[in-house]
């Protein structure tokens, strides 16, 4: 299957998952993930409609967006982003799903200043309680998001988390119900804002979309399996 039809696929299957929660399609944005895949993929998906990608490593993030920035397709960084590359984040990035530290705040801060540009941001929280996965953990949300008004390049547009990894739905389902409370904790707390929930992923997404997703973050139902080494 083309990436093109992997695409309305989908699309599909996300418009279909909202219908059946209730929800309208148009409240969920699909985020694909070219991460380890070619820029010829990524033109693909730029052609059927898509101009903006997730990508999980930085120095990838920017070699992608040196490649096809001037085509009009940008990137989100969605992984792990260490404070030494705030610097490329703040004047590569078009928004950044995985704010996990005032640190990192505080140096995308002081980059995005440098370039006169502001950042979309979206607090990463650790619903899962696995070491392995970064985060912030649910209980401090309200007050990492008040701390966060400090930064004035930082616009906090939500929340972003990653599901552990389980059969059990309920288990999955748990934690993006944790993600959806500790946005709704952060609302009463600032009166308003912080409306995005970027959740689920090429396994779990249906269940996100139940939970009150807004955005889906999807690589390999799209793309195929990730190839072992990122292309450049
Ligand atoms: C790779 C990745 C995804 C996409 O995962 P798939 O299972 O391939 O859909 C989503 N979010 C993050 C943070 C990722 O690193």
């Amino acid at each position: 299957m083309s990436i093109t039809e992997s695409l309305a696929r989908v699309r599909a299957a996300i418009d279909d998952a909202c219908r059946e929660a209730g929800r309208d399609p148009a409240a969920v944005r699909l985020l694909p993930v070219s991460k380890y895949h070619s820029v010829a993929a990524i033109r693909e998906a730029h052609a059927a409609g898509y101009g903006l990608f997730g990508e999980n490593k930085v120095q990838e993030l920017v070699a992608k967006a040196a490649e096809l920035g001037q085509e009009g397709i940008g990137f989100a960084a969605i992984g792990h982003v260490q404070t030494n590359k705030a610097r490329q984040v703040a004047e590569v990035a078009t928004e950044l799903h995985s704010l996990d530290s005032l640190r990192l705040a505080e140096a995308l801060q002081r980059r995005l200043e440098a370039v006169g540009r502001r950042l979309p941001v979206l607090v990463q929280v650790n619903t899962s309680g696995e070491q392995a996965k970064s985060g912030i953990r649910p209980e401090e949300a309200v007050e990492f998001a008040s701390k966060l008004s400090a930064f004035d390049a930082l616009e906090p547009r939500g929340l972003m988390t990653m599901a552990v990894n389980s059969p059990d739905e309920d288990e999955v389902a748990a934690c993006f119900g944790s993600l959806a409370d500790a946005r709704r904790r952060i609302r009463d707390a600032m009166g308003g804002g912080w409306e995005e929930l970027s959740m689920g992923m090429s396994g779990d997404f249906r269940l996100a979309i139940r939970e009150g997703s807004t955005c889906v973050r999807i690589g390999t139902a799209i793309f195929g399996p990730r190839p072992a080494q990122a292309p450049l």
